[in-house]
């Protein structure tokens, strides 16, 4: 069962208790600027339900959800002329769940990262 808790910042920003610099919005999802990019664009892409990490919402999110929610993706990425279909070069998805990958939000969240080379996937850290 999810502990979601409906005072994270992105539950806010869903309620528009605290503003969000919007990139993109449907009836599944929002999208906006992460306030601490960590590349030229920066956009994270939520679900406008309540699902605390990716497990949670694929093992408990309604079909639609799902695929509204996936389908937003390429949407955001040729909007922001990012895809290589859409004229750019690329760009990396990530999404962090739980302690050791450093989630510190618990509303699910895609981030999506483009703008400059962005190395190898990960520091390796053995
Ligand atoms: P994660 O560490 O994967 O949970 O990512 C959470 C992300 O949310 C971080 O990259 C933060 O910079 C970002 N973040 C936190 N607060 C806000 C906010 N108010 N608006 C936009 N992004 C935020």
């Amino acid at each position: 069962m999810s502990n979601y808790d409906n005072q994270n910042i992105f539950a806010k920003i869903l309620r528009g208790d605290i503003p969000c610099e919007k990139i993109y919005e449907d009836e599944y999802v929002l999208s906006f600027k992460d306030v601490n990019p960590q590349a030229p664009s920066h956009i994270l892409i939520i679900p406008k339900g309540a699902y605390t990490d990716i497990n949670d919402f694929i093992e408990n999110a309604s079909n639609e959800e799902i695929i509204g929610f996936n389908r937003a993706i390429p949407v955001v990425a040729h909007q922001l002329g990012i895809s290589e279909t859409s004229g750019g070069k690329g760009y990396r998805l990530i999404s962090n769940a739980g302690s050791e990958a450093h989630q510190t939000v618990a509303h699910f969240h895609i981030h999506l990262l483009a703008g400059r080379n962005l190395g190898p996937m990960l520091v390796s850290i053995k």
